[in-house]
């Protein structure tokens, strides 16, 4: 993680320096911002981009969630998940009540290994998230949410 935090720029969207672009091909990048918890791609421009197929699997209030910055480009609120470490997600009923929600996993026993077994295998998940554990955090607060996790060890 800490290689990748060296590649931070402005973010268009929320102006924090905390906006880490990674490449999709020669000339197309991916923007993912630490500092508002959104992302975009350069392929996700207002009348070039297919959003309406894109968005037939997103959660409601994802679509009511996402923005345009001033180059045009739509960002959509980010969800992480580490399946050995946890998830963070957006969590509320609308773009004017959300909030960033992170949930840390806990260890699946030896006796729960029957129930939570991986779809078509013989082995079992190591890990199962562990809603006791559910922090909400501000919206301005991500890498805190992210940090709950563990995300940056
Ligand atoms: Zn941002």
């Amino acid at each position: 993680m800490k290689d990748k935090l060296d590649a931070l720029e402005i973010c268009p969207k929320c102006g924090s320096d905390a906006c880490y672009k990674t490449p999709l091909n020669e000339n197309k990048n991916r923007y993912t911002c630490f500092g508002c918890g959104f992302y975009t791609t350069d392929l996700m421009v207002q009348g070039e981009f297919d959003f309406e197929s894109y968005e037939e699997t997103l959660p409601e209030l994802f679509k009511d969630m996402k923005t345009s910055d001033h180059n045009g480009n739509v960002w959509y609120p980010m969800t992480i998940n580490l399946p050995e470490k946890g998830t963070v997600f957006p969590m509320g009923k609308s773009i004017s009540d959300w909030e960033w929600a992170s949930v840390r996993v806990k260890e699946v026993s030896d006796e729960e290994k029957e129930k939570f077994k991986i779809p078509g295998s013989k082995e079992s998940y190591n890990y199962k998230t562990d809603m006791s554990t559910l922090q909400k955090y501000n919206r301005n607060d991500f890498i805190e949410a992210l940090d709950y996790i563990g995300f940056f060890e």
